[in-house]
C-alpha cells in the first residue's frame, strides 16, 4: 500500500543526503529509512561502524538504496556533489560530547559551526532541502536557575519550560567554556534562519532534548578510548558493566528530560515526509513526562540493569565527584530542560511514548548483551598476564 503524508498525499520516493550518518543518531535513521520507507539515502560519515549491519550483506532487502561515502567534510569536494544529487540533506555531523567542549572548545566551535557552514551554502545555492541538527543546549540555563533557591516562582512554568520562538538563550561566561558548543550551534542556527529569510532556503532545524538508546556513544577501553568521556548514559552503563559507582558530578542535581531514540526518530521521519509542514520551523524534540535528576537517573539505571543482568547491585551504587575533577577547568552545566511541545504537536501530531523506566530497560539489556562479556574478558586481562 502506498504511504501518505499528514495531509493524504502519496509519497514519492526521495533521495536523503544524510552527513553523520554513521552516528547514533544516523545509525536509527538510516534503520527507519531503508525497513520502512523507499527513500534513497547517500550516508556520508568518516566512521560506518554503527550502519555496518544496513550496508552488507548485499542480499539485504534495501540493497541499492544505501550507499556509504567515506568522507570528512571538513576538506572533501565531494561534499557539493552528493548535495546537488539529492532532495534533501540532513546534517548530523558535529563533536556534540560535553567532555569535549570546554577541552577541546577549538575543534568543537570548528565542528559545529565552521565546518557546517560549506552544508548550508550548498543548500542553499542548489535550492536543496535542509534538516539541521541543532541541540537543546541552546536554551542554555533556564530564567528560573537565576531566582533565589526558595523562591515560588521557580515552580512556575514560565521560568522554566523552554519555548522554540520565545525562550532567550542563557549561557554562562566566555571562561566557561562548556558554552562553546551551545554557542556555535546558535550561531549556525542563526545563520541558516536568515539563508531562510533572505535567500529563500527551505530548512528545519531540529533541537533534540537528551535522546538515547542502544548504539549511543562508546564504552570506555571497549569500542572507544579507555580515557574517553562519554555522555551520561554511556558513563553510567560502562560503571554498571564494570561494577564500579556511578559517578554524579556536582551532585547529580541538574534535571534532564530523557527521550527513547525510536520515538524521536518518528519525528524526524514526520519533518521528512512532510516539508510543507515542517519546512521554516525550528522543532523541540524530546519527552517532557521523562524528567528527572541525575541522581534519580542513576538509581533507575541501577535497578534496572540489576533486573536485566540478574546481578545485585554494588553496596554504594552511586558517589559524587566535582566537576572540576571530572570535566576539568571551564564546566558549567543546564540545570533544567523541559521542552515546549506546542509547534510539533501542531506542525506534525507528534507526541513520545516510550516511559523512562521502559526506554532504559530495552536500552540497558542491549548494553548487557552487547558488551557484559568484552568487559569481563577485559578485567580478566591484566591478571592473566
Ligand atoms: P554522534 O557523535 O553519534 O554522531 C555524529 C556523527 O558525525 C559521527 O558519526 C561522526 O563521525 C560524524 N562526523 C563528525 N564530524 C564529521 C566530519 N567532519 N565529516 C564527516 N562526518 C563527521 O552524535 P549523535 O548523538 O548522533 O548526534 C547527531 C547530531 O544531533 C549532532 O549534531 C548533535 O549535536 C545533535 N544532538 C544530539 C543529541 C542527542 O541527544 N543525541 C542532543 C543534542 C544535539
Ligand atoms: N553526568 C554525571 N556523571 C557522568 C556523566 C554525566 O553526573 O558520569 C551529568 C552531567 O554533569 C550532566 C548530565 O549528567 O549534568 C548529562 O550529561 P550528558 O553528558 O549526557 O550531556 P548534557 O545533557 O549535559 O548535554
Amino acid at each position: 500500500m502506498a504511504r501518505v503524508d499528514l495531509d493524504g498525499n502519496t509519497i514519492k520516493p526521495m533521495t536523503i543526503c544524510m552527513i553523520g550518518a554513521g552516528g547514533f543518531i544516523g545509525s536509527h535513521l538510516c534503520e527507519k529509512l531503508m525497513t520502512e520507507t523507499q527513500h534513497t539515502v547517500l550516508a556520508v560519515d568518516v566512521y560506518n561502524d554503527k550502519i555496518k549491519h544496513l550496508l552488507e550483506p548485499d542480499s539485504l532487502p534495501w540493497n541499492g538504496r544505501i550507499q556509504f561515502h567515506r568522507l570528512n567534510i571538513k576538506n572533501d569536494s565531494r561534499l557539493e556533489g552528493l548535495i546537488k544529487c539529492s532532495d534533501l540533506t540532513i546534517n548530523l555531523a558535529a563533536i556534540c560530547t560535553p567532555a569535549d567542549y570546554n577541552t577541546r572548545p577549538l575543534d568543537t566551535i570548528y565542528s559545529n559551526f565552521i565546518d557546517a557552514l560549506p552544508v548550508v551554502k550548498y543548500c542553499s545555492e542548489n535550492n536543496k532541502r535542509l534538516i539541521h541538527f541543532s541541540t537543546c543546549e541552546v536554551y542554555g540555563k533556564t530564567i528560573g536557575s537565576f531566582l533565589p533557591k526558595d523562591s515560588p516562582l521557580r515552580q512556575d512554568p514560565a521560568y522554566y519550560i523552554l519555548k522554540e520562538d520565545t525562550s532567550p538563550c542563557i549561557f554562562g561566561s566566555v571562561e566557561k567554556q562548556r558554552w562553546s558548543y551551545a554557542c556555535a550551534k546558535q550561531l549556525i542556527e542563526r545563520l541558516i534562519y536568515a539563508e531562510g529569510a533572505e535567500n529563500g532556503l527551505e530548512f528545519t532545524i531540529v533541537r533534540p532534548f537528551n535522546w538515547i538508546g542502544p548504539r549511543m556513544d562508546f564504552i570506555p577501553g571497549i569500542d572507544g578510548p579507555s580515557e574517553g568521556v562519554p555522555r551520561v548514559l554511556a558513563c553510567f552503563s560502562n560503571n554498571l558493566l564494570r561494577r564500579e559507582p556511578l559517578k554524579l558530578v556536582d551532585g547529580g542535581e541538574s534535571q534532564r528530560t530523557f527521550i527513547y531514540i525510536k520515538d524521536a526518530i518518528e519525528a524526524v521521519l514526520l519533518m521528512i515526509e512532510n516539508p510543507a509542514r515542517a519546512s521554516g520551523h525550528i522543532f523541540n524534540v524530546g519527552n517532557p513526562n521523562n524528567e528527572v535528576t541525575v541522581r534519580q537517573l542513576a538509581e533507575m539505571m541501577t535497578q534496572v540493569y540489576s533486573k536485566v543482568s540478574g546481578e545485585e547491585a554494588i553496596e554504594s551504587p552511586t558517589i559524587d565527584v566535582s566537576s572540576k575533577e571530572f570535566y576539568g577547568e571551564g564546566y558549567d552545566d543546564s540545570d533544567k530542560r523541559i521542552p515546549d511541545m506546542t509547534i510539533i504537536n501542531k506542525q506534525l501530531g507528534w507526541n513520545p511514548k516510550t516511559s523512562l523506566w521502559d526506554l532504559l530497560e530495552s536500552t540497558l539489556t542491549y548494553q548487557h548483551r552487547t558488551y557484559a562479556e568484552a568487559i569481563k574478558q577485559a578485567i580478566a586481562k591484566p591478571s592473566a598476564n
